[in-house]
């Protein structure tokens, strides 16, 4: 036979059996689900494979029980009326004188393996080679893998080139803190899991592959959430002579076959909107494009207001339909948000048949009182909250508020992707007084903010942009800096010495000096677009193994102390445990 499912041991996937195999004499293996003994000669076993189950009777005893790994043999037959199975793929058949090998016993497992059952996440970890025969994991990993491979076929249709860049390497430009491995060779020294193949991959640009990308494991040791591991698999791409356009049509082309392929739909051309825009009508880079509560700008309507708490460089408001039935205590729930966002207040305004109602309605003079009764088209029964600020803050502050009152689970469709465009190039000073820069310091400046730089950085735009897909960001790339003129500036402009770039990018900079091409590139989370796509808010769920929120592996135990001998080879002194 000629399937490829097929083995020397067995003939078929259980869920691949239906009537067209009636009166075969098959073999099939797997799990024990669940056994029934009908009087003392007849028993029933449902065999469980990756693809489903089938019903197998048995004549005489069973010895067996849940889990136990068996190979059956018997003779696919139709079910008898009346006992047909609807809701399973095979329930119109059955295997009858059926012969039973025991491949392997199991002994009682700690949960039962099957959807119905909620099991706590932590046993679930700890015994993650049992949850991962439950269809959950099952189906989630088999359509990260199904995502994987269209990602690859995506890029390799594209013409860019799969490269593997070391593991084992130095700091990596990212900002984020970094894992390290202790070198036995050379004592005392280190490599550095690579935060993302940044540096390798622009490399490869001077080295002539004009298009790269891989399947990339990238680490960080920053705390972990419900959207971020240690390690964690990125789409990396690079390509040169190319345009932010360029590169944002390659990844757009790839994501949206995944898309097609995980959901079944075309997601349609993707949106784009500048962070300043992003900023101004959603209070967030990560606009969740779901659904509407936008943010709007009254701070023209206010320019001249008596009432202290809106004497604010920025006064913006946002309508919630229905919102004026929001009891005294939500409000006040929602002015605790606010509050703890870093907002000085909340100001709130029932619209009402008769005007606005509020404390501080009767302050406001008529151009106030109009522009907030009618904004984004305000009616009775809606409520504004209004956040007067630095226009940042009051955004951002509203934004939040937007998301606790209307966001989705991210999972949940429609799937909104936007492209956010032309990100600050710094975002603020630290506490040397030096910039830090947004997205890594080999970011391309927008050509038009070149004298900006030393002018009044923190207006300079970037050309680096973002991807975000229902409000969580995907992933991020930039066009980079090829002249060392810019590049200098740059460092400089960070705070980043002439010997100090020598010494962590020394090796790239001077790559530069043989001909780099014009260069850019991107790299989005496969974890993230796999979550979504498998309606999980939580990346654990299409990871096979993924460690806690507190950085434990429950399975293996890691991290763990290793013994002395290999402590003193590579020079290390244990501490106290922290
Ligand atoms: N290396 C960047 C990151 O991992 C992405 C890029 O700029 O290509 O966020």
């Amino acid at each position: 036979m000629d399937r490829v499912d097929a083995t020397s041991m067995r003939d078929a996937l259980v869920g691949s059996i239906d009537e067209s195999w009636v009166g075969r004499r098959i073999n099939v293996c797997g799990w024990v689900a669940r056994r029934r003994e009908h009087g003392e000669h007849l028993a029933f076993l449902d065999l469980r494979d990756r693809s489903g189950i089938l019903q197998c009777v048995v004549e005489g005893t069973l010895d067996v029980r849940s889990e136990y790994v068996v190979r059956v043999t018997g003779t696919v037959t139709r079910r008898p009326e009346g006992t047909l199975n609807l809701r399973l793929a095979t329930g119109a058949v059955e295997l009858t004188e059926c012969e039973l090998e025991i491949l392997s016993v199991a002994e009682p497992v700690p949960f039962p393996l099957d959807e119905r059952t909620e099991v706590d996440e932590s046993t679930r970890l700890r015994y993650r080679f049992l949850d991962l025969r439950r269809e959950g994991l099952q189906r989630a990993l088999r359509l990260r893998a199904s995502v994987t491979a269209t990602l690859r076929a995506a890029m390799s249709a594209q013409e860019f080139v799969e490269v593997e860049t070391p593991l084992l390497w130095a700091p990596t430009p990212e900002g984020a803190r970094e894992f390290v491995v202790p070198s036995r060779l050379h004592a005392g020294e280190f490599y550095v899991l690579p935060q993302s193949p940044q540096i390798a991959k622009q490399l490869l640009m001077v080295g002539g592959f004009d298009r790269y990308f891989q399947v990339a494991r990238c680490l960080r040791d920053e705390d972990l959430r419900a959207d971020r591991q240690f390690e964690f698999t990125q789409l990396d791409l690079e390509a040169s002579f190319v345009t932010q356009e360029d590169i944002m049509g390659f990844v757009s082309r790839a994501v949206a076959e995944a898309a097609r392929v995980a959901t079944g739909e075309d997601p349609g051309e993707f949106a784009t909107m500048t962070w300043a825009e992003a900023l101004d009508r959603f209070g967030t880079d990560k606009p969740d494009l779901r659904f509407g509560l936008e943010l709007r700008n009254l701070t023209e309507s206010f320019s001249g207001t008596e009432v202290k708490a809106f004497q604010a460089p920025a006064v913006k408001a946002l309508r919630v339909p229905g919102g004026a039935e929001f009891s005294r205590a939500r409000l006040d729930t929602l002015t605790e948000q606010a509050r703890q966002l870093g907002a000085k207040g909340l100001a709130w305004f029932r619209v009402t048949s008769d005007g606005l109602d509020s404390p501080l309605a009767r302050f406001l003079n008529e151009t106030e009182t109009a522009s907030l009764a009618g904004v984004d088209g305000a009616v009775p029964g809606d409520l504004i909250l209004v956040v007067a600020d630095e226009f940042a803050l009051a955004s951002r502050v509203l934004g939040a508020l937007r998301l606790t009152l209307g966001a989705p689970p991210v999972s949940e469709g429609p799937y909104k992707y936007v492209w956010v465009t032309e990100f600050p190039m710094f975002e603020g000073v630290d506490e040397d007084g030096h910039l830090v820069a947004a997205h890594h310091p080999f970011t391309m400046p927008h050509p038009d903010d070149l004298d900006l730089i030393d002018t009044d950085p923190l207006r300079v735009r970037s050309a680096a942009y973002d991807l975000v897909l229902n409000g969580w960001e995907l992933g991020s790339g930039s066009v980079r800096i090829h002249r060392s003129d810019i590049q200098s500036r740059i460092f400089s402009a960070l705070g980043i010495t002439p010997e100090e770039a020598e010494s962590r990018f020394g090796f790239l900079l001077g790559a530069f000096r043989y001909g780099a091409p014009p260069h850019a590139g991107f790299a989005f989370g496969i974890d993230r677009l796999v979550a979504i796509f498998a309606g999980v808010d939580n990346i654990r769920e299409v990871i096979a193994f993924p460690k806690t929120q507190s950085g434990a592996d429950l399975m293996t135990g890691a991290p763990k102390s290793i013994p002395e001998r290999q402590m003193r080879e590579l020079r290390l002194r244990p501490v106290a445990k922290g």
